[in-house]
Formats: structure tokens, C-alpha cells, sequence
């Protein structure tokens, strides 16, 4: 049985690296068919709005997306498409694992870790205000609901992949209120649900010395949204760069599986992309499908896709940003051949 996926393209390298991904997925026959649909400067475009109604309807029928990257403007111009769509659908979950490849030089070579960032709240809910010219404000919003259920999603995520420890980054020795209640929501649902999970909470600025200095000591890292955008790049700048980091958004109305670079202007149409972090997202869509709809062909195609890339990887074939010399659609082939 195929699964009806929708591919929201993006902009800058989102094309491209869509492109290539969908090209590797359906010569690895992965059970899937794409339902291609506009979101950002594209679907803008076209004359329509960043985020139409139809892109939205998609995702919530389906349940699954495959999404590239799209534009936000700086300081100016529409809200961002990513935040938009995540907060429409309550993706509330945002998960990038980041972990070493073979192959690929970093800084680090013992990294296994996994971010979860709360998507939907804190600053990035957009209430900004200019109280007077030359005084703005912008608001951050913590609700015990949420708090509550990202802590039990990055708890829950924990247990069931076998995972040690559950560390919160927080500034709550600051920001007392909002941060505190991350902290005490994150505490008591390890105490009264998860207490087989190790907890322990750092205070951001120091977690983030301790993350550059030794990423082995964590495990999954849970932060509220804006903290978790950051430290997302952060954790990819261990690892060998935006190339590499996968990501999914996820919640009761859908699964938008998307890497976690943005669209990358400066290199978009230039066939320099690395693909890999989008094609990472997609493996983790494959492994969502075989789970949650119980389909071993999908759990198949995922494996087969990661030992290809991986032996591509281990044989030096590599994208320009990760020291190799091939462009978006050469890696692609390179990967389709290694199937
Ligand atoms: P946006 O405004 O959409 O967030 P951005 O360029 O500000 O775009 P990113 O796209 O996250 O931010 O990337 C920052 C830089 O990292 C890019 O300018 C690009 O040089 C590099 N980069 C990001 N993604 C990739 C990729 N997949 N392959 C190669 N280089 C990348």
C-alpha cells in the first residue's frame, strides 16, 4: 500500500534538495505518493497567500509532509511560513536528532543526541508592539499546557527509544515566571510519570559551554522554542553543519518532516546543496509511517536508503560544505547507485 505524502518544495535550496530527495525515494520504491503543494515566496508567487489554505488542508488530511525550507524575511515583510504552519497544525513537537556520520569530519565523533524544542509559544508566538517610537516589546508566552505536554512528548520519547537522560535548558534564575514554569512543568512530569528517565536541568549559557566542550554527556535536551531554534544549529555545528541535521515537527494534527537549515539564498540554484538533512527527514517520515501505520515496507525503504547514504558517505563522496566536491544532484545519484 502507498502513502499519500504531501512535498511543499520551499524556496532558495528547497527546490533542489526536494528534488533530489523525492528522486532518491522513488528509486528506492518507497511506498509513497507525493502530493506537491506551495508554501512561502513560491506559493506567494503564484498569487496566493505564503501559507494557502489548500497547503494546510493537505497536511491535515493526509497527516504526513515532506517539507524544504521557506524564506523568512528579515526584519520586514510576511511572518514566517515554518512558525505559521507549525502553530495552525499544534505541531508542538520539534525533534532533530544529531548524531555522527561516517565519513564526516567534525569536531566531535561521540555525539548522540536528540533536541526537542517546544514549537508553538514562547517568543516566537509574534506579539510584538512598538509602545512608543524607538520602545518595542515582544512578548513571551509560557502556558502549563504546553509546558506540560512537550516535557511529556520528550519524557515519553525518551523511554521508548531507550534513552538515559532528559536535560532541560532554562534561564529561569532570569526570566522567573516563564522559564520557571517550563522548569517545574518539565520536573513534575518527571517525577509523577517518568521517574525511570534521569532528569536534570542547566542553565542555558553554561549548558551551552558544556554542549561545545563535551556532547557526549547528553542524551535528549528539552528547551522551550526560540532556546531550541539556537541550539538545534548549534548541536549541527558539532556534527558537521546544516547538511546534516534532520528534523520533524510533530503533533495530534499531522507530521511535517523538514531539515533544520532554512533556504540558504546564498547558494540556492547553484546545484551546491547538500540534500542529506532533508533526506534524513525523509527517513525519519519513513520510520513515522512504519510506526504509526504499522507498514514494514516503509521501515525497509528507510533502512535502505540510511545504509546507501552511509556507504556513499564512507566511500568520501561527499557536498562541498561537508569537505567533498559534489553538487546536490551528484550526491543523489551517488546515493541511488549505492541502494
Ligand atoms: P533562512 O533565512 O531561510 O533561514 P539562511 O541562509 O539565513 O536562510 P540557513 O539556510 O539555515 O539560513 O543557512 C545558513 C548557511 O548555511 C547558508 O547560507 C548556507 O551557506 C549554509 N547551508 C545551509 N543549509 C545548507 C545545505 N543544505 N547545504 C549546504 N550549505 C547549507
Amino acid at each position: 500500500m502507498a502513502h499519500e505524502v504531501v512535498l511543499i518544495p520551499g524556496d532558495g535550496i528547497g527546490p533542489e534538495v526536494s528534488e533530489a530527495v523525492r528522486h532518491v525515494l522513488d528509486e528506492a520504491g518507497a511506498p509513497l505518493f507525493w502530493r506537491e503543494h506551495q508554501a512561502g515566496q513560491a506559493a506567494l508567487d503564484e498569487g496566493g497567500d505564503v501559507l494557502p489554505d489548500a497547503t494546510v488542508e493537505a497536511v491535515r488530511r493526509t497527516g504526513v509532509a515532506l517539507k524544504g525550507p521557506c524564506t523568512t524575511p528579515v526584519g520586514k515583510g510576511f511572518t514566517s511560513v515554518n512558525v505559521k504552519l507549525r502553530k495552525t497544525l499544534d505541531l508542538y513537537a520539534a525533534v532533530r536528532p544529531v548524531r555522527n556520520l561516517a565519513g564526516v569530519e567534525s569536531r566531535h565523533s561521540d555525539v548522540d543526541l536528540v533536541v526537542v524544542r517546544e514549537n508553538t509559544e514562547g517568543l516566537y508566538s509574534g506579539v510584538e508592539n512598538e509602545i512608543t517610537p524607538g520602545v518595542v516589546t515582544s512578548l513571551k508566552v509560557a502556558t502549563e499546557h504546553a509546558c506540560t505536554r512537550i516535557a511529556r512528548w520528550a519524557f515519553d520519547y525518551a523511554r521508548r527509544r531507550g534513552r538515559e537522560k532528559v536535560t532541560v535548558f532554562h534561564k529561569a534564575n532570569i526570566m522567573k515566571l516563564t522559564d520557571g514554569l517550563f522548569l517545574r512543568c518539565a520536573q513534575k512530569v518527571h517525577d509523577e510519570e517518568f521517574p525511570g528517565v534521569d532528569f536534570e536541568s542547566l542553565i542555558i549559557d553554561a549548558g551551552c559551554m558544556r554542549l561545545v566542550q563535551d556532547p557526549s554527556r547528553f542524551d535528549v535536551l528539552l528547551m522551550e522554542n526560540l532556546y531550541g531554534d539556537v541550539v538545534s544549529d548549534l548541536c549541527a555545528g558539532l556534527v558537521g553543519g546544516l547538511g546534516v541535521v534532520p528534523g520533524a515537527n510533530l503533533g495530534d494534527g499531522g507530521a511535517v518532516f523538514e531539515a533544520v537549515h532554512g533556504s540558504a539564498p546564498d547558494i540556492a540554484g547553484r546545484d551546491l546543496a547538500n540534500p542529506l538533512a532533508l533526506l534524513m527527514s525523509a527517513v525519519m517520515l519513513l520510520n513515522h509511517l512504519g510506526e504509526t501505520r504499522s507498514d514494514p515496507d516503509c521501515r525497509a525503504s528507510a533502512k535502505r536508503i540510511r545504509e546507501a547514504y552511509d556507504r556513499v558517505l564512507s566511500a568520501g563522496l561527499r557536498t562541498r560544505d561537508i569537505g567533498g566536491t559534489l553538487g546536490t544532484r551528484a550526491f543523489a545519484e551517488a546515493v541511488i547507485e549505492h541502494l
